[in-house]
């Protein structure tokens, strides 16, 4: 099969159009101009001669002809506010354009390409809602409860859109070997490194806790500093402490991030009575993971009692890592060396659809630079040499598959 660059590049150029603004994209779940991308998706399927249809979460899957087995590729084409114009909208194109290449070859494969985009990936309403429902984990009653900023629900932007009550399409493990996604990296590692080719370890798990500190509210200019019971100070030891933990038990992939703090009252002239920090960390082993918990567990209980001030931890969101297939990923390394291009491999510290479909069949993902490590912004770019060769990769990794098949 002969990829046809210029077409894929003409697609996104298009698919970019649907809420274009500057550079960039502002194309939120089920608003008319993510409805008008899907609907021009659909046509692009069914005139590359796949059977094409969108869903009852927003879906939209275009199904191989006549194979009994194919390789899953996508990604989606929703957008954050503002975001930019590859994220998501190239790994779906990368699907299309290797699925109409392999059908004008004469398809002398059995092997199918399938190809997806993934309803609200970026959670207008609910994160990831159109991969957890091809998997099987969005209930009706999920659908009920999420909504967007603005309080609408997910069910009534679905009858408006005119999905709701259309069936949804579902994974079939006995068809889909495989799932690939090619995506943009997000971040600089890429480009600073000076390779091309990102091959995705795994997605890195997340957690969150809060540390909260309760002391006294008392005048900050006549109470001396020994009879103090300051949750201000304490936090900050407290935050202080933990970074030196943190790079104790670190991996090279791990990040954190004290991400929000409160003092309260909150006032120049009063000791504050209570402080407390979000702090957000990853990583791509749920053992350095569980090590990092129990360095801010540690932390608390250390500062805990000290100058009169309570400290405690609590736990708010934990999602594990997900790890990509390694087979897979030695395929795209060897696919990446065919071409000549330098590859690395790395964790993703965004999620994306992958993280749910490798919970069911072999997947994998694909990183190209990012410009300046820029996304989710209007900016966000991608040298056209850097897109044409991340589907070359991705075309030769299928047919890789193919061979083993
Ligand atoms: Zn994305």
């Amino acid at each position: 099969m002969q990829i046809n660059y210029l077409r894929l590049l003409a697609d996104l150029r298009r698919l970019a159009k649907f809420g274009q603004v500057g550079r960039g994209v502002h194309r939120l779940s089920f608003t008319p101009e993510d409805r008008e991308a899907r609907h021009w998706l659909l046509q692009r399927m069914t005139e590359a001669g796949l059977d094409a249809q969108i869903d009852g979460i927003g879906n939209v899957y275009g199904q191989t002809k006549g194979v009994d087995k194919a390789v899953l590729v996508g990604s989606h084409t929703d957008s954050v506010p503002n975001g930019g114009w590859l994220d998501g909208a190239m790994g779906v194109l990368y699907g299309l354009e290797i699925a109409r290449a392999r059908l004008e070859a004469g398809a002398r494969t059995d092997l199918g390409i399938d190809v997806i985009s993934f309803a609200d990936e970026e959670g207008t309403y609910r994160a990831l809602a159109g991969s957890l429902s091809f998997c099987g984990h969005l209930s009706e009653a999920d659908v009920e409860v999420a909504t967007n900023q603005q309080g609408k629900n997910l069910r009534e932007a679905l009858s408006e859109a005119g999905y709701a009550g259309r069936p949804r399409v579902t994974l079939d493990p006995s068809r889909h070997v495989a799932y690939l996604e090619g995506h943009i990296e997000q971040g600089p590692r890429l480009e600073t490194e000076g390779k091309k080719i990102g091959i995705v370890t795994g997605i890195v798990g997340i957690r969150r806790c809060h540390v909260t500190c309760t002391g006294q509210a008392d005048h900050a200019g006549t109470t001396p500093m020994h009879l103090r019971k300051d949750a201000g100070s304490a936090l900050i030891k407290c935050c202080h402490d933990l970074i030196q933990r943190f790079e104790q038990v670190r991996s090279p992939d791990s990040v954190w991030n004290f991400g929000h703090i409160v003092f309260e009252p909150g006032a120049g002239n009063v000791v504050p009575s209570s402080a407390r920090v979000l702090v957000e960390f990853r990583d791509v082993s749920e053992a350095t993971l569980d090590r990092m918990q129990a360095e801010i567990q540690a932390a608390a209980a250390t500062a805990n009692g000290q100058g009169g001030v309570g400290v405690q931890s609590t736990e708010l969101i934990r999602i594990s890592p997900a790890e990509m297939d390694a087979n897979l990923a030695a395929m795209i390394e060897v696919a990446a060396r065919g071409r000549g291009v330098p590859s690395l491999r790395m964790p993703s510290g965004a999620g994306h659809d992958a993280m749910v479909l490798t919970r069911h069949i072999p997947t994998a993902m694909l990183f190209i630079p990012s410009i300046g490590g820029r996304s989710h912004d209007l900016a966000e770019d991608t040298d056209a040499a850097d897109i044409c060769l991340g589907i070359d990769v991705l075309a030769d990794t299928i047919r890789s598959i193919n061979r083993k098949i």
